[in-house]
């Protein structure tokens, strides 16, 4: 199927239940079991279905089934948010005394949880060079549990040449990790290039409107029988003492996913909200269209501000003068660069003063909303970081960051045009 009818159908049979057209919200905290003898077997995985809304939820199930299915994965598991979903990621490979390599150009939130958080727990981020990979092969040792990277990073709007990175984690049986939230599962499909786990921050593209957060990670075909064999991922193939001497690679269903729904969303428990899982199908319906539209209206802006003197500098992948051009045309469908563009103006004051003079643009710290979105990163979504992370992260005082959204572009840019003017 194509993506457009996955989207509007997959996981989800309106013939079962009440017929319903849409996909009912199964708002419950618990299920009931129909005698002892079946709730023990579903705590034993020897029948599989609900035991309680922290771990499985039917509306979520759909949410899950549907984006496995788009991203061309076997599975995937939701969580309450992306940093959620990322962390997850992480502890569900890593522990005490392993590493990670990140990539330098990532989400402000995953730099903190990554560099800082996770540092905590006694799990070292080593970061390589995104813009040519150069490093990254000399970072990784036998500790070394994940490379993770934004596809299309926020808010950088850099592309990283997923081919080699791909071809360095699977030379040395390392995880690969990608954040696909700014690119979408519309214009980008990670595993068909060969990585291992894809996330998004649903909160974003996927939800589409602004209503709801939530996270999501999928994994690929073909992780158990790695997992069987691979000497760095071992907590897959030897007894779970926390689940009874569970064995992960010895249950015939996909154990990224597996340990993570059992272990880390039993324990930890930020699962996603039936309501908001229902919230986001209704957004991953209109994905498709949404998505063009949103990579449509950016290029006119982006072309518009190439041509305006006050503007430095354009950031759109999808410009013929960027740097990435010829990635987005080798990676991203037709060559479209979704609804995130960013520019330097001439100062800190100037970005300022655009900034507060907009009128269609809201300013807010999301990305993916409907509407347009207007936010300078150095003192808000990048501001916990110091100035040489925010120099390393390409974070300029003068940049201001656009998340264009579904209006008539002739209204977004006599509105910067305006601003402009002031
Ligand atoms: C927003 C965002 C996140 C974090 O997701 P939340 O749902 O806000 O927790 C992670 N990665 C990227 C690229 C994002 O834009």
């Amino acid at each position: 199927m194509e993506k457009e009818t996955i989207a509007l159908h997959a996981g989800y049979d309106n013939k079962a239940g009440f017929g319903t057209m849409s996909v009912p919200i199964t708002q419950t905290t618990a299920y009931a079991f129909r005698d002892s003898e079946h709730a023990a077997n579903l705590f034993a995985l020897k029948e599989l279905g609900p035991i309680y809304t922290r771990l499985t939820n039917p509306t979520t199930d759909v949410l899950e089934a549907r984006y496995a299915q788009l991203e061309g994965g076997v599975a995937a598991i939701c969580t309450a948010s992306g940093q959620a979903a990322l962390f997850y990621a992480i502890a569900n490979v890593a522990e005490a005394g392993d590493n990670i390599v990140i990539s330098d150009k990532l989400y402000g939130g995953s730099v903190t949880l990554l560099t800082h958080t996770i540092k905590r727990f006694g799990i070292e981020a080593r970061v390589f060079k995104s813009s040519d990979c150069s490093n990254l092969e000399s970072l990784i040792d036998d500790k070394t549990k994940a490379i993770f990277f934004e596809s299309l990073s926020n808010p950088q709007i850099a592309i990283v040449d997923v081919e080699k990175v791909v071809s360095i984690a699977k030379k040395y049986g390392v995880l690969s990790i990608c954040d696909n939230t700014v690119a979408t599962a519309s214009l980008f499909n990670p595993i068909s290039w060969g990585v291992d786990i894809v996330m998004h921050s649903t909160s974003k593209y996927t939800n589409g409107q602004g209503t709801a957060i939530g996270g999501i990670l999928i994994e690929r075909e073909g992780l158990n029988e790695f997992f069987k064999t691979s000497p760095r991922y071992t907590h897959f193939s030897t007894p779970d003492e926390s689940y009874h001497g569970l064995v992960y690679t010895d249950i015939p269903l996909p154990n990224f996913c597996l340990r993570i729904r059992l272990s880390l969303l039993r324990d930890i428990g930020a699962s996603q909200s039936p309501f908001n899982s229902w919230l986001l199908i209704q957004g991953l319906e209109t994905l498709e269209l949404r998505v063009q539209k949103h990579s449509d209206n950016a290029l006119e802006v982006a072309k518009f501000l190439e041509s305006n003197d006050k503007v430095v500098f354009v950031n759109y992948p999808a410009l013929k003068s960027h740097g990435d051009y010829d990635k987005a045309q080798k990676y991203f469908k037709d060559g479209k660069a979704s609804g995130l563009l960013s520019f330097d103006v001439g100062s800190y004051e100037e970005a300022k003063k655009i900034i507060d003079s907009v009128e269609l643009f809201s300013v807010v710290v999301n990305i993916g909303d409907s509407k347009s979105l207007i936010t300078h990163p150095a003192s808000t979504t990048h501001s916990q970081m110091n100035p040489e992370e925010l120099i390393a992260a390409g974070i300029n005082p003068a940049t201001i960051r656009l998340s264009i959204g579904l209006e008539n572009p002739k209204d977004l840019i006599a509105d910067l045009e305006k601003a402009f003017r002031l």
